[in-house]
């Protein structure tokens, strides 16, 4: 790569190892499991093998594994599929407000549908006020899902805790993990979990799949109806290729990860320590419940578009928020969840390093960051620097 990559929130490539463990199952290894002959059997033992490794990386069982194309359409089946299979139960399902931009697509559905959704503020770190949470459980409510960590700023929920609340009342949890998972570990039997959604490049697998967890004796409506694939609820020929690298990704990622964690956790805490020494600048996100790869800083009177594209012009791919709604002009939804105006929110850097960022990657960023700053503030009409407070 001749950019220095700072972006593995949004995509990461393929593991070379995962890769090259794929590669077969495009030519010889092309057989489909729902055939009975030996070329069928193979593909067969390929998908448990996967479904092992899969359900090995959480603490599932393997009939708790559900592949699907990817962590949207998991999240699909648990928010849409659950509450069309327990609506005669409840009409109500609580989100958090700062869910990915598909949760709360989703949930926007549901209420065209009838059904009633409750939005749990956030505190200013970005974690869910749990008093708030159980203030907002109904006898009608069915479903609670909550993200177990924020992609853009990097905080973790309890999600324990919030396991445990909805086992008390009754009520089935849902966890959308893809900003987590391969960077904390994550036991679905120890956190509660009755529903959960992972997606296979945030394990450095293929994009295009995932899976959806579901806890034995949880039940979801399928949304992709056809040849019974996936215990009927997800039918379609499976994308073999892909959910073998999910599986091999998983495999290495369980025995990497603590190492990969502690290498990423001193370089996030090596370049929050430097850009905060910039002035006016404010970690965005907790202090210590924080994904180790998270890196999210507020330049006061900056634009975040423009702080992205004078990285762009030193080859340093850097992000401003989720890529999934970085088209749009709008601020973080998150970042104006957790108490930011929305001028405040548009002046954001997040830097997500990952398993192939070098010791030079970060001397790089942190060599350009204070001049690319200053230059934007100097063109900024609306930057004026904190008066130092006088005190008698
Ligand atoms: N949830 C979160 C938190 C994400 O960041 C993403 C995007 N990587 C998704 C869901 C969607 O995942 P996929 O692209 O696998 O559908």
């Amino acid at each position: 790569m001749d950019e220095v990559y700072f972006d593995y929130q949004s995509a990461k490539p393929v593991d070379p190892r995962v890769l090259d463990y794929m590669l077969p199952y495009f030519s010889e290894k092309f057989g489909n499991p729902s055939t009975l002959h030996n070329i069928g059997d193979k593909a067969t033992e390929a998908l448990k093998k996967s479904r092992e490794q899969i359900a090995r990386f959480i603490n599932a069982d393997t009939d708790e594994i559900i592949f699907t194309s990817g962590a949207t359409e998991a999240n699909n089946m648990a928010l849409i599929g659950y509450a069309l299979r327990n609506k005669r139960k409840g009409n109500h399902i609580v989100i958090s407000e700062i869910e990915h931009i598909s949760i709360r697509n989703i949930a926007k559905y549901l209420e065209r549908e009838g059904f009633q959704v409750t939005r749990v503020p956030v505190d200013l770190y970005g974690q869910v006020d749990l008093t708030k949470l159980e203030r907002r459980l109904t006898d009608e409510t069915i479903l609670i899902s909550i993200g177990y960590a924020d992609n853009e700023i990097g905080t973790i929920q309890n999600i324990p805790v919030i396991g445990k609340l909805a086992e008390e009342k009754g009520i089935a949890l849902h966890t959308d993990a893809v900003a987590a998972e391969g960077l904390i570990p994550i036991d679905v039997k120890k956190d509660r979990i009755h529903l959960m959604s992972l997606s296979s490049n945030d394990l450095y697998g293929p994009k295009g799949v995932g899976v959806l967890y579901m806890k034995k004796r949880y039940r979801v409506n399928p949304l992709i109806i056809g040849g019974g694939q996936e215990r009927g609820l997800r039918s379609g020929s499976e994308n073999m290729h892909g959910i073998v690298g999910m599986g091999k990704a998983a495999e290495l990622m369980q025995k990497e990860m603590k190492k990969d964690a502690e290498t990423l956790q001193r370089y996030r805490d090596h370049l929050i320590e430097e850009l905060l020494e910039i002035p006016d600048s404010f970690l965005n996100g907790h202090p210590t419940q924080r994904l180790p790869n998270n890196v999210h800083v507020r330049f006061e009177g900056i634009e975040g578009e423009a702080i992205l594209l004078s990285f762009k012009d030193e080859k340093i791919a850097v992000s401003t928020g989720s890529a999934c709604t970085s088209k749009t002009l709008e601020p973080s939804h998150t970042l104006i969840a957790t108490g930011l105006t929305h001028e405040e929110a548009h002046g954001s850097l997040q830097l997500t390093p990952g398993r192939f960022t070098r010791d030079e990657d970060i001397d790089q960023v942190l060599s350009v960051t204070p001049s690319i700053i200053e230059r934007l503030r100097k063109m900024s009409p609306i930057y004026k620097p904190k008066k130092k407070m006088i005190t008698k």
